[in-house]
């Protein structure tokens, strides 16, 4: 009898947990990586707190007023486009050829309508043209110079592709490739096979992303980014694969992720989050955690995610040192964080 008291007990806990009912929510990330404190200055944090929390008060300006989670996702994310901090828009990342070649998408968890954009060079802000793509195309994803053609008979605002250079982000495929020059000078093994170096450094995460769920129960997920330092021409990653960097369905939860792509493509990340929820009938929380600090590492990739369910509860999982991440929900108080803790 006492037994069965303490198991009812424990099952009525847990209901309530994964019934945590917000009224709305948002949450973002702006990459994850090698993020160490002791190599931040006070300077620099400070901006990345802003620059998340901006993002989080522009969508919380929509869902406190009503408006659709994917009118907030995709504002969320174009703050954070517009922010040369984060390798997304702006601040995106060069490539082996010293471009920059960004990537976008978004889905609506209603409709499970999703459009992305891969590979575009125009595009001041790819998460709107990935929305078009979604709302004014019947394709799910458009590429290269097609996709900033569509942008731009959009009404899109296109930009000269030199508006995506950054100090930063050059000197950091500078600094890649003389330690892979180096590398290949010491290991002839990786020039016999023609292998290309494509290491995962701090330097080539800052991919921004949002979920949110609104008043009326709906879900969205977006996630932009210029991809990995040092990428080769036209590779594409993660963030504009509908099921692998983004993913959205009103009757389990919202994804967006960050990380080596290629690991979370070869893991199919959003949608098997979504899968274990739906068929495995475990929560937000188990599913993500599984996912990123189980199975991510074990294929040898890294990388973290932000999530929220149909209840308004979030996850934030990484295996990486930090991940730039924040939440508001109908209380209005950002909550930011950077390192683990
Ligand atoms: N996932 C992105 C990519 O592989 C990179 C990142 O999240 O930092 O393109």
């Amino acid at each position: 009898m006492k037994y069965l008291f303490l198991t009812m007990l424990c099952l009525l806990a847990a209901a309530v947990q994964a019934q945590q009912k917000r009224d709305f929510v948002l949450v973002v990330h702006g990459g994850a990586g090698t993020i160490l404190k002791s190599k931040m200055t006070t300077e620099r944090e400070k901006q990345y707190n802003a620059g998340l929390k901006s993002a989080l008060e522009a969508g919380y300006t929509i869902l406190e007023q009503g408006g659709s989670a994917l009118d907030a996702v995709e504002a969320a994310v174009k703050v954070l486009e517009d922010n040369a901090l984060f390798n997304a828009g702006r601040g995106a990342v060069f490539t082996n050829e010293g471009r920059n070649e960004l990537d976008a998408s978004v889905m609506d968890g209603k409709s499970r309508s999703a459009g992305a954009v891969a590979g575009v060079t125009t595009v001041k802000n790819p998460v709107s043209a990935a929305r078009r793509v979604m709302e004014k195309s019947s394709h799910v994803m458009m590429s290269g110079a097609g996709a900033d053609r569509f942008a731009a008979e959009q009404g899109l605002e296109i930009v000269d592709p030199s508006y995506f250079f950054t100090e930063d982000r050059y000197r950091a495929l500078q600094k890649i490739k003389a330690e892979d020059s180096l590398k290949t000078e010491l290991d002839h093994a990786d020039k016999k096979d023609g292998s290309f170096h494509f290491k995962n450094t701090d330097s080539k995460f800052g991919t921004v992303g949002a979920v949110a769920l609104d008043k009326n129960g709906s879900l969205a997920a977006a996630t932009s980014t210029g991809g990995m330092t040092n990428k080769r021409y036209g590779r594409v990653g993660d963030s504009p694969i509908i099921g692998a960097g983004t993913y959205a369905d009103n009757a389990t939860c919202a994804v967006s992720c960050t990380g080596w792509g290629e690991y979370f493509i070869r893991l199919v990340m959003a949608k098997t989050v979504s899968d274990m929820m739906e068929f495995g009938k475990i929560t937000l929380k188990e599913a993500a955690e599984e996912m990123i600090l189980r199975r991510l590492p074990a294929l040898g990739g890294d990388g973290g995610l932000i999530a929220v369910d149909s209840h308004g509860n979030i996850v934030m999982p990484f295996n990486t040192e930090g991940m730039y991440r924040g939440y508001i929900d109908e209380k209005g108080k950002p909550e930011i964080k950077i390192y683990k803790d």
